[in-house]
């Protein structure tokens, strides 16, 4: 039982498709498919705006939502309070772009203040783009991406370029109502499918510095991949499995829809949070920037996270996450996001009370966190 962020459970009907033989990817058949799936991908972005599908993971997605609106040195601010925002950070030192990191501690968020300084101040219209992590898998926090935008909107020339990897399908990224430019997102994380395709939602405005963009790109360059689109078809061959196991995932996102999605992802937020809490466990996010789709959890001194994971996995066959770079030891990561239901909260924070008691750890009341949890989900 998945309870990380990413890979996520997989709905029957999508395994279903990947068992099935492929068929011809430039099939009449198969065009079909991607016509409807590109359909319902727009729907799930709230967007009229151009999504491809790339057979990538989330980061081939990241990185040409980066570079194929930019050029050379182009000035760019990119939010970094964790690891993905780090990576950003990499990709764009790696293709020569003169980057500007707007940091904040691992654990809290971005200070939208810090960018609207750097974008007012900016009146020669330097800054090309604004690339940040909407929530920041490796803590847990939800960055402001609503009050960030804002600044970007005031400057006008710069992109906002958004990882939603761990928010889209999960939380409200609303495209077109907020003028998002490029927002990045991948298979194994909201969509309830396998790694292995990364999707990028493109605005006309980024289409527009597209055209001058001179980065390096071949594989990654969505001009390829938006000509192909428009023909319901892609440059390479695509993961045509993967395509039909989205199709019908999406099939079940659109019954469930869009509102219950998100309203599902909070309960499942605050059913964890009041668990751990209850728990006397900590969190690492604050209650007003907590990500929807994942926890992080501190241990009390004296309980190991690392023991904590390694029980939960030997004794129930629950994997969770642990910390990445400095926070590897530190704190555990309860994913909830995807195909998880009211049932799999309730067995993690059992799975995880049993634990942390067979740990000899004592400062709780056994069934605490199922009380919580019970309560939020009651309402
Ligand atoms: C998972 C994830 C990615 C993409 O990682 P891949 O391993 O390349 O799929 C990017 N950003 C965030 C915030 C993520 O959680």
């Amino acid at each position: 039982m998945l309870m990380i962020p990413g890979p996520t459970p997989v709905p029957e009907q999508a395994l279903l498709a990947l068992a099935k033989a492929p068929i011809g990817h430039r099939s009449g058949d198969f065009s079909k498919i991607m016509a409807d799936v590109t359909a319902k991908l727009k729907w799930l972005h709230q967007t009229t705006n151009d999504v491809l599908i790339l057979t990538t993971s989330g980061t081939g997605a990241i990185e040409a939502g980066i570079i194929n609106f930019l050029s050379k040195g182009d000035r760019v601010l990119i939010g970094d309070n964790g690891k993905f925002g780090e990576r950003w950070v990499e990709v764009a030192q790696a293709y020569g772009l003169n980057v500007e990191v707007i940091k904040a501690e691992w654990g809290k968020p971005l200070n939208p203040e810090d960018f609207r300084v750097k974008l007012e101040a900016d009146t020669n219209k330097e800054i090309k783009a604004v690339v940040i992590t909407h929530s920041e898998t490796s803590t847990g926090v939800l960055n402001d991406l609503a009050t960030i935008n804002k600044y970007v909107k005031a400057h006008e020339k710069a992109l906002i370029i958004v990882d939603a990897v761990t928010s889209l399908g999960a939380m409200n990224v609303p495209i077109d109502e907020l003028g998002l430019d490029v927002v990045g997102s991948g298979s194994q994380k909201g969509y309830m499918i396998p790694p292995g395709l990364g999707f990028v939602a493109v605005s006309p405005k980024a289409w527009e510095a597209y055209k001058t963009a001179d980065l390096p790109k071949y594989y990654l360059d969505l001009g390829k991949a938006r000509k192909d689109a428009a023909k319901n078809s892609t440059p390479f061959t695509t993961s045509v499995n993967m395509v039909i196991a989205l199709q019908a995932s999406l099939e079940i996102m659109q019954r469930e829809g869009l509102e219950n999605i998100f309203a599902r992802h909070l309960r499942h937020r605050d059913a964890t949070r009041a668990a751990v809490k209850a728990l006397n466990l900590g969190l690492l996010a604050p209650d007003d920037a907590a990500s929807a789709s994942i926890t992080s959890v501190l241990p009390p001194e004296g309980l190991e996270a690392e023991k904590i994971r390694a029980t939960i996995k030997k004794k129930f066959d629950i994997v969770m996450a642990g910390g990445q770079d400095h926070l590897n030891g530190k704190i555990f990561r309860i994913g909830h996001l995807g195909f998880v239901s009211d049932r799999d909260i309730l067995t993690a924070i059992s799975a995880l009370e049993a634990s942390i008691a067979a740990l000899g750890y004592t400062n709780f009341t056994y069934g605490a966190g199922v009380k919580a949890v019970i309560e939020v989900l009651n309402g």
